[in-house]
């Protein structure tokens, strides 16, 4: 879309993952302009493996926007999940102690192609390979994006700046210091990640606790198995041959009756594990969404339902100052999103730390105390209700109704 002329928008968004995409469909439906700048290429974009997880309300407001035909096709809807150790699995019943609720496995490419093919067809800009993006004056009523794109130094004047851009992002450092607060974890362990050419071992994911670290089984389709292993941080990738990788595997989710099957190895890649929070969302005119904000660690299964759910707020809030000149629901942004944020933070937190093996536990006792809570979780019901009710449904929002926004 190189050809468009994109001097002035109403919302600027920088990044074109879940958050920035969502937003701008929610937008374009509203009637609001937005361009979206990406600084890497749409094959990437698309290509790269990430999440898997949608909760209800991401996958019901896919469908409710026009994005989720190819979701409810080829989504696989799961209704439990197992904890694994000591050698044995225990199921988690979703939908018995949810009243009925489950998750939907969609790769997190698909949703994003999904949302580009959306976007292209709407005719609303998306820029591709944009470099040296730079939010300029976000505590003025008019912000500005400077950006290079196909060799030109470009400028686009904003009313509003959305920082979708990720963890690694330009727009949250774009804030002056110290109006920003940061809370952050950085666990001393990561994820070494596979995709692999192979048909899942369970129709369920399989979260295992085991001494020589945690592992998870998951899966893209019912010809691609997603699995993990816990790693050093610093794990050098190149270190883990397939044989490696597939004997680990097998070491740690060893289960008498069940074997893991095996299949080309098509992806490998080490995700450091965090738990992140700036506080608040938004200074000016620059409202922050998704992993620009927070980062939690993949056990809970929530980053990209959390970006989701709060561009559902911002987008909201958009529509009812764009055409009202209201600005009540923005200037509460980050108060609507932030209790969301932290319910998920502290899931993703106690998920982590109830099944990764801790460095330093040198006599058990951490080992000890999350056997005795896995324990628990399986054993009780009120215990597994809890795990079950955050896993499905944590970050539903409900939708601003039409008299709040218009
Ligand atoms: C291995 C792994 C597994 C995960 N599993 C799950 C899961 O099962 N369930 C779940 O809910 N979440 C999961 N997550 C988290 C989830 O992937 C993220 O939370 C989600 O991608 C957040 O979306 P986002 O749009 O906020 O950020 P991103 O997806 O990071 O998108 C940001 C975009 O901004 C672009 N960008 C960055 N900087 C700039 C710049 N300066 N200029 C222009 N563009 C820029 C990036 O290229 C990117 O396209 C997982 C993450 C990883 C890494």
């Amino acid at each position: 879309m190189s050809a468009v002329d994109v001097s002035r928008t109403q919302v600027g968004i920088v990044g074109a993952g879940p958050a920035g995409l969502v937003l701008g469909h929610l937008l374009y439906l509203q009637g609001i302009e937005s361009v979206i700048l990406e600084g890497r290429d749409r094959e990437y974009v698309e290509g790269r493996v990430r999440a898997g997880v949608l909760e209800q309300g991401t996958v019901d407001l896919l469908i409710e926007i026009g994005v989720g035909e190819r979701l409810r096709r080829e989504g696989l809807v799961h209704h439990g999940v197992e904890l694994r150790f000591a050698g044995k699995g225990h199921r988690i019943p979703f939908d018995e102690l949810t009243g009925g609720r489950g998750i939907t496995i969609y790769g997190q490419q698909e949703v994003v192609k999904d949302l580009i093919a959306a976007r292209i067809e709407s005719g609303a800009p998306l820029l591709f390979g944009v470099e040296d993006v730079s939010p300029v004056g976000i505590e003025s009523d008019s912000p500005l994006l400077r950006f290079r794109h196909e060799g030109q130094e470009r400028e686009l004047r904003c009313e509003v700046v959305a920082g979708c851009d990720g963890f690694h992002g330009v727009c949250r450092d774009a804030v002056p210091d110290g109006a920003l607060r940061f809370r952050e974890r950085v666990y001393p362990f990561a994820w070494l990640g596979i995709l692999a050419e192979v048909e899942p071992s369970s129709d369920e994911l399989i979260y295992c606790h085991h001494e020589r670290g945690f592992a998870l089984h998951s899966m893209r389709s019912p010809h691609l198995t997603r699995l993990y292993l816990q790693c050093e941080p610093d794990e050098a990738i190149e270190s883990w041959t397939d044989e490696r990788i597939w004997d680990e595997l097998s070491a740690r989710f060893a289960s008498e009756g069940w074997s893991l099957k095996q299949g080309p190895i098509i992806e490998k890649g080490v995700t450091p594990m965090r738990s992140f929070v700036a506080e608040p969302m938004q200074y000016g005119r620059l409202f922050l969404a998704g992993d620009a904000v927070h980062i939690v660690p993949a056990t809970g299964a929530k980053g990209l339902n959390l970006a989701v759910a709060d561009v559902r707020v911002l987008a909201d809030a958009l529509a009812r100052w764009f055409s009202r000149g209201d600005d009540s629901l923005l200037e509460r942004y980050s108060e609507a999103c932030l209790p969301r944020v932290w319910r998920a933070q502290h899931f993703a937190w106690w998920m982590t730390s109830m099944l990764h093996r801790m460095p330093d536990d040198r006599d058990g006792f951490m080992a000890r105390l999350q056997l005795a809570q896995l324990e628990y979780v399986c054993s009780s019901r009120a215990a597994a209700t809890s795990l079950a009710e955050n896993y499905v449904a944590l970050t539903d929002v409900p939708r601003a109704t039409a008299d709040q926004i218009v």
